[in-house]
């Protein structure tokens, strides 16, 4: 492997793949793709050629808290060899104990003393500079191509619509429009899912959704805080509580940048007014995280970002599906950004379409979608379990779901003072293991003997 992450084909597809949008899962699918097919073409609506490390408007959560989870990491390294250093180098932090991380669940702090003994490493790039770097590392691959300022308008198909021969394309310049023919599409859009329009069109049934209405709103602002004012701290996560439907994320970033993320669920939005913004995170954080963010300097006017619901497309129960397209990322399954899922899921997804083309090209999107659906199935309940634990969600609470709340609370607060259950919990929620490993009897007996000691 090269230091592109470029290995052996392993089943030599040949032809031309065109990935619409070059976001962070367009990137990855096409750095799966570059191994099997002779040409990538990535289509982006923005200029990112020219945005270099700066959020976009494409994606506009580029200014809000971004978390890499240990999970998505790991692919990264693998798809792109020596990626992480390249973070690093950037300026990025990496958070190696447990006393850099203050990880406020369901208002249980998870241990922060002691050390990890599984974990690796986590890294924290600002989402612009990951994903510059991962940009830059797939424009190095010889067989990938980048057309910007050039956004998607429709599909070409065969008149029986049975397969996709070509995206229509409109140039952002000049007005002009063109066809571009692949052998495969991939829809890489984002949430809005640009291919369930084209598939209604072409007269296919639309995936079964599912979502639940979490009606939130991120409120971020970057700060350059003093020097030492939050001592070894570089990551904080105050969750929702079932009493407080807000939380707050101040994250370390490149070169002594924080950024600071309010969030608050339905009726309990951040305002963006500076004395308002401040006003609504004392409550929340710690008093000497409160003093490092007053009296740090802004770097940014403070921005909104509304996220309504979270959105599961269940691609994998349709029975008929048009040859030579395919959907990945956002566009399948767009979580709670809560829960930093995202990235990682992308990875995943990127992960399981490198295995579903060992097969080759015969009803690739059916294999992947019921490929994918397992890992998506395990993430999006871990979701909306959680959401489901405050009463500003509204959705079914089936006994199983108010079940298993009350064992992650039991977890939680056994894991304040565990540092083997802290990282065990924190292997779960980083998407490393299932988890249905806290349930095992070593972990549960811990869970059990540390909620006594809580009630004596
Ligand atoms: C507020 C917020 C915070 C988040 N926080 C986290 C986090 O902490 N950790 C995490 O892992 N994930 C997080 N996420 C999710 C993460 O941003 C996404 O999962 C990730 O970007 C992958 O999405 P995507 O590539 O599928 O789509 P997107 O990132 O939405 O990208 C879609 C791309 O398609 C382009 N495009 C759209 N339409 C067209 C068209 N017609 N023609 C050409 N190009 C087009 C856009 O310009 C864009 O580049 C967060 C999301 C939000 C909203």
């Amino acid at each position: 492997m090269d230091k592109n992450g470029v290995s052996a084909p392993n089943r030599w597809v040949g032809g031309h793949a065109v990935v619409l949008g070059a976001s962070v899962s367009g990137l990855l699918a096409a750095r799966v793709l570059a191994d099997v097919y002779d040409r990538i073409t990535l289509i982006e609506r923005d200029r990112v050629s020219e945005v270099g490390v700066a959020a976009r408007r494409g994606v506009p959560q580029g200014r809000h808290a971004h978390g890499l989870l240990s999970r998505g990491a790991e692919i990264f390294e693998e798809l792109f060899p020596g990626l992480l250093e390249d973070f690093v180098a950037g300026g990025a932090p990496i958070v190696s104990s447990p006393a850099e991380l203050r990880n406020n669940l369901g208002g249980h702090l998870l241990c922060m003393t002691g050390e990890y003994t599984e974990l690796s490493d986590t890294y924290q790039p600002s989402r612009p500079h990951l994903e510059s770097l991962v940009r830059t590392r797939v424009m190095g691959l010889p067989n990938v191509k980048l057309i910007d300022g050039c956004q998607v308008v429709g599909l070409e198909t065969t008149d029986d619509n049975a397969r996709v021969l070509g995206v229509e394309v409109l140039y952002a310049g000049d007005g002009t429009t063109d066809l571009v023919h692949a052998d495969l599409v991939v829809d890489a859009t984002g949430r809005a899912g640009r291919a369930t329009k084209w598939l209604d069109a072409m007269g296919y049934q639309l995936p079964p959704e599912e979502s639940l209405q979490v009606d939130l709103l991120y409120v971020s602002q970057y700060l350059r805080p003093a020097p030492g004012s939050m001592g070894r701290e570089k990551v904080v996560i105050i969750g929702h509580t079932p009493t407080r439907p807000t939380g707050a994320e101040y994250l370390e970033q490149e070169d002594g940048r924080w950024i600071l993320t309010l969030i608050g669920y339905g009726g309990h939005h951040p305002p963006t007014d500076q004395a308002g913004f401040l006003a609504f995170a004392e409550p929340i954080v710690p008093p000497h995280v409160f003093a490092s963010i007053r009296d740090a300097e802004p770097l940014s006017e403070a921005v909104a970002h509304r996220f309504p619901a979270t959105i599961r497309r269940r691609y994998e129960k349709l029975s008929r599906f048009p040859e030579g397209l395919l959907v990945v990322g956002d566009a399948i399954c767009s979580f709670n950004p809560i829960y930093a899922q995202g990235m990682t899921v992308a990875a995943i997804q990127a992960e399981t379409l490198q295995k579903t083309l060992q097969d080759g090209t015969d009803r690739l999107a059916q294999r992947f979608f019921k490929a994918v659906s397992k890992p998506l199935g395990v993430t999006w309940q871990m979701a909306t379990g959680s959401d489901l634990s405050i009463p500003q969600v509204e959705g079914p609470r089936p006994l199983s779901v108010r079940m298993v709340n009350a064992y992650i609370n039991m977890v939680l607060t056994a894991a304040e003072r565990d540092s083997v259950l802290a990282e065990r919990f924190l292997k779960v929620q980083y998407l490393l293991v299932l988890p249905t490993t806290l349930m095992r009897p070593g972990t549960m007996a811990r869970v059990l003997a540390g909620n006594l000691r809580r009630r004596r």
